[in-house]
């Protein structure tokens, strides 16, 4: 039997029509800036969400390093979620390599960050303070789209102030999917945005960012220094090309998937459910039983994440099919029925 694993849209791996793309890929070598399929899926991206340039790198914790890096100097400060990936889970990056001042702003239960919070936390141009530079957002967030009009607001609010805009939108593409809008409507309202291809586009590895020409050549540059240079990436870049090509509306299948799953844990008992939002199913179950019930799962192979104690997230993804909900429910049903 396969593992249904739940614990991340990371998991997925490439199907065998993905790793056909890969071994046809025509490769150069990208440090010189000549491997034409990156190139290609550079210039995909930058078109499809409406940029001058776009940067293949590694993972999205780099490409989110190399937007900050490259709006912000040394001694200038971001505003960003306090639970947002890129303050939370890249290990400092900013602050560790670029010497740019965190200020974590709470986010709301929408995962909008309010303006009045954000005004607030803009320092003063003195001596004593950061420069505060950019904001940076995260569409989904925890599964979350963010309002469209919220959107709009922040983009009028980082001009009026002076700031440039971020999307940390490594979901991006879930985000466009479930709001019915393309991802060029979402991207619109931003200075850069990172994209990761090795979430629920189902990528082994890859994240794009996406800006103007100027920015994109200071990522480029900052990508060589952290070690980011790679050579015939082509590999990859198809991958990521054909997760464009074929697992974008599929990412609705997650949705429905996820919904599902929410619909089937709703009225079990011992399972409190918290919330499902796209590709993400939260839900609440005892703290105590937390271990047991994560055997009992692996018993039946399945893996949940309990890192979230005492939450758990399930994510739906390219490897997760109907068959792996409806196991999930029944052993969900079997542990708490006893
Ligand atoms: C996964 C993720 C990232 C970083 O991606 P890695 O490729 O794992 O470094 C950034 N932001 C969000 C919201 C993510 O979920």
């Amino acid at each position: 039997m396969d593992w249904v694993d739940l614990r991340s849209d990371t998991v997925t791996r490439p199907t065998l029509a993905m790793r056909a793309a890969m071994a046809a890929a025509e490769v150069g070598d990208d440090v010189y800036g000549e491997d034409p399929t990156v190139n290609a899926l550079q210039r995909r991206l930058a078109d499809e969400l409406g940029f001058e340039d776009a940067l293949f790198v590694p993972s999205g914790t780099q490409s989110n390093l190399l937007a900050l890096m490259s709006h912000c100097e040394r001694g200038d400060e971001y505003l960003v979620g306090m639970d947002a990936h890129t303050y939370r889970f890249e290990g400092g990056g900013a602050a560790v390599l670029g010497s740019i001042q965190p200020q974590p702003v709470a986010h709301d239960v929408d995962g909008t960050l309010p303006l009045d919070r954000l005004a607030a936390a803009i320092k003063p141009v003195d001596p004593h303070f950061a420069r505060t530079r950019l904001l940076a957002l995260e569409n989904t967030w925890h599964g979350r789209v963010l309002p469209p009009d919220y959107l709009r607001a922040a983009h009028d609010f980082a001009r009026g102030r002076g700031l440039s805009l971020h999307l940390d939108g490594a979901r991006l593409y879930n985000a466009a999917v479930a709001g019915g809008v393309s991802v060029r409507a979402i991207a619109q309202h931003f200075d850069s945005v990172s994209v990761c291809l090795s979430k629920g586009l189902g990528a082994p590895v890859g994240s794009v960012l996406v800006g103007s020409a100027p920015l994109i050549d200071k990522a480029r540059r900052w990508r060589k220094v952290a070690g980011g240079g790679w050579r015939q990436a082509g590999i990859l870049a198809a991958a990521g090309l054909h997760a464009l090509d074929h697992h974008v509306a599929r990412l609705a299948d997650d949705h429905a998937r996820a919904a599902r799953l929410a619909e089937g844990l709703r009225d079990m008992p011992g399972v409190e459910l918290l919330g499902q939002h796209t590709n993400m199913v939260f839900v609440g179950v005892p703290a105590e039983r937390l271990y047991e019930l994560d055997a009992h799962m692996q018993a039946a192979r399945i893996r949940i994440s309990i890192g979230y104690l005492p939450t758990l997230r399930l994510v739906t993804h390219l490897d997760i099919d109907d068959d792996g909900v409806q196991r999930t429910l029944e052993a969900f049903a079997r542990f708490f029925a006893c």
